[in-house]
């Protein structure tokens, strides 16, 4: 992988900056001995990542040089691989609909023509795939031969709402390549040393690529649980920064992210502000409000919704923001 790594001298040592967290898991795994009983060890990792792409490759946020993946890695016996793959699907499938995306097409790619493993091993690995796929409920296509030399995979696409695919999710079984290199053991029941399989899995992949994808998806309109800024408050003069100071802070006690826009510019021009903004919620104070103590909620589509206390208002915006809701 040397190419497309970063390297920095220091002391006569040549020093590499990480560019994928698969070695590092396994250094993790071999730093004690293990039993079959201590498996499966899962590790997760958020750490930064650099790769020396070149720059004509670069493209906004979807191929960057400086990233986070939401990389896992997962040691388990050959028994153990439906089960463990099962928790994945489950995991993908939670995750995507949670940020609304609803089309995809799931692939298993199978043995290649040069490959390393036993013929058992491989239809094990195969079946157990299709097997937690089925109990998944996942529909899925058959790349015949496309998997890596060390193990098939199951890719997962997703279509965004200008209608592209993207490639997403992934699976990916790994027997030999990894373990062998790292000289990975676990005592066996038998008292034997045994090679785990090591999983390979990512849900949303690259993060920044994810977020270039999610903020297209959603034309930077992201759902009210995800919004950066849930509300703003706009005052129409500065006889109600009171009442809006207080109304910010009811929100934000009730756990939401809310700004105050108490600035000295005309009404129109904050909520225009607030809409290009995408903000979900703006609530415009006069003092016909301050002194009724309500609010009269605008929502970034430009609806306008019928004045209601703070409280209710607040109850709206929880209801609001449930993943799926808004
Ligand atoms: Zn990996």
């Amino acid at each position: 992988y040397q190419e497309n790594m970063y390297f920095a001298p220091l002391e006569e040592r040549e020093f590499g900056v990480k560019p994928m967290n698969c070695p590092s898991h396994c250094l993790l795994y071999a730093e004690r001995k293990r039993s079959y009983r201590d498996l499966p060890v899962r590790y997760a990792d958020f750490g930064r990542l650099h790769r020396a792409e070149r720059s004509g490759t670069l493209h906004g946020l979807t191929r960057v040089r400086s990233f986070s993946q939401d990389d896992a890695h997962i040691f388990c016996t050959p028994e153990q691989i439906g089960s463990e793959i099962l928790g994945v699907l489950r995991m993908i499938d939670e995750v995507y609909s949670v940020f609304g995306f609803s089309q995809r097409k799931v692939f298993l790619s199978t043995r290649p023509e040069n490959s390393i493993g036993t013929d058992e091993m491989w239809e094990r690995a195969e079946s157990s795939l299709a097997g937690a796929l089925d109990a998944a409920g996942m529909a899925y296509e058959i790349n015949p031969g496309d998997g890596a030399f060390y193990g098939p995979k199951i890719d997962f696409n997703f279509m965004d709402a200008l209608k592209r695919w993207w490639q997403l999710a992934t699976i990916q079984l790994d027997f030999g390549a990894l373990p062998e290199r790292f000289d990975l053991e676990y005592v066996a029941a038998d008292g034997q040393p045994a090679r785990p399989v090591m999983i390979h899995r990512a849900v949303l992949g690259t993060i920044e690529r994810f977020m270039g994808i999610l903020i297209e998806h959603c034309a930077g309109a992201f759902p009210v649980w995800l919004a950066p800024v849930q509300v703003k408050v706009l005052t129409l003069t500065e006889r109600q920064e009171d009442f809006g100071r207080e109304v910010a802070q009811a929100i934000e006690a009730a756990g939401f992210r809310v700004e105050l826009d108490d600035r000295n510019e005309k009404l129109g021009y904050k909520i225009r502000a607030a809409q290009l903004e995408k903000v979900p919620f703006m609530l415009v104070l006069g003092d016909k409000e301050a002194e009724a103590r309500t609010v009269a909620p605008h929502t970034r589509s430009g609806e306008t919704l019928p004045t209601e206390s703070v409280d209710g208002f607040i109850e709206r915006l929880r209801a609001a923001a449930v993943p799926g809701n808004g």
